[in-house]
């Protein structure tokens, strides 16, 4: 039992973790590509934790990753590396909320050893030397929640916020049915060691620019619903990116707007990637409304993955061809029959 109750199935994997801290004084910590508010809060909270017990840690994120989006960019990047560490083969590598390896933008930091591979999404692909997966964590952030407990550092103003960021991005703000009381209950506790939850929340939802907006708009704008509204997808390609005056970031909570429509049991977000060695195909964001529809298994079956009911992938597939097989594979798991193609 740890001191805040850590989810009891991943006790064994947690010590593990303990154990590597301990036994290691060097480490390198990455986190997916398109880091998200889970991502970033994990990856800042951890090097803060590795460093208040006297240890060596370096953050990596790629240098097409910076500037960081403008939500997270009140993070203090100090320790940041865009480049991977000389010393590499004598780091401990430690994975954050990255379900699977090809997610790591760093291709070098692949074969490093040891590698701890801390997350929660149920489909992580264990890739880890250990590996720490909790999938009833409603974030990243919370299973680092629980390794401070085992590890008895404090928190701090800035490892509760940085915390706090992943808690609230990855629960929706305590919407989705990943937030239960334990995610409450880490949320009082984060607040009691000096969260400014308003200041935290007008920095992440408030202070949007006007092109953002404009992003919005123009998906609203192109949204077709099938299948008697049961999928709805809204499409962004570069142009729109170029016309509104976005970045790639204001693309974020697009699709939630898609989620809320009443019918909707699967919705669609399609845009082009900007930057990145993925630049031109399609990245595909996935909701699903109930437990009817599980989209990880979709995303799962082209190449990407995620939770049941917030998952992704990337495609190279054409516009039509991806929207009709969404369609059959929304279809089947409905029990409809496969659409036909009108
Ligand atoms: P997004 O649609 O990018 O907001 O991602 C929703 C969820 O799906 C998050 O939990 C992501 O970690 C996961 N996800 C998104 N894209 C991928 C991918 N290519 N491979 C695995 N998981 C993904
Ligand atoms: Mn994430
Ligand atoms: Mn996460």
């Amino acid at each position: 039992m740890t001191l805040n109750g850590g989810e009891p199935a991943c006790a064994e994997s947690r010590a593990r973790v303990v154990a590597e801290i301990g036994a290691s004084e060097r480490f390198v910590l990455v986190t997916h590509e398109h880091p998200d508010g889970d991502a970033l809060g994990s990856l800042i909270a951890m090097q803060a934790v590795l460093r208040s017990l006297g240890k060596d840690s370096i953050m990596f994120i790629a240098a097409d990753e910076l500037p960081l989006p403008r939500e997270y960019r009140f993070f203090d990047l100090e320790g940041v590396s865009s480049v991977a560490p000389v010393d590499l083969d004598q780091r401990t590598a430690v994975f954050l909320d990255c379900g699977n390896i090809e997610r790591n933008p760093a291709h070098v930091l692949r074969d490093v050893a040891p590698l701890l591979n801390i997350d929660h999404h149920h489909d992580n692909t264990r890739f880890g030397t250990v590996n720490h997966v909790a999938p009833g964590a409603s974030c990243t952030a919370e299973v680092i929640w629980d390794l401070m407990a085992e590890l008895e550092v404090a928190l701090t103003p800035a490892i509760a916020t940085a915390l706090y960021v992943g808690l609230i991005t990855d629960t929706g703000r305590f919407s989705y049915e990943n937030t239960g009381p334990r995610a409450h209950r880490m949320a009082a506790e984060l607040i009691e060691a000096g969260v400014d939850v308003a200041g935290v929340y007008r920095r992440i939802y408030e202070g949007i620019p006007y092109a953002k907006l404009e992003l919005l708009g123009r998906a609203l704008e192109g949204v077709v619903r099938y299948d008697g509204g049961s999928l709805a997808m809204a499409f962004l390609t570069e142009r729109d990116y170029a016309a509104a005056g976005a970045e790639e970031s204001y693309a974020e909570g697009i699709i939630d707007h898609l989620r809320a429509v009443d019918g909707t049991k699967v919705a669609a977000l399609v845009r082009e990637l900007l930057t990145g060695d993925k630049r031109g195909q399609l990245k595909v964001s996935l909701r699903a409304t109930g437990d009817d529809v599980d989209v990880s298994a979709i995303a799962r079956a082209h190449g990407g993955g995620g939770h049941r009911r917030a998952a992704g992938f990337t495609t190279q597939l054409s516009v039509p061809a991806l929207v009709e097989g969404l369609r059959g594979q929304v279809a089947e798991r409905l029990g409809r029959g496969i659409p036909s193609t009108a």
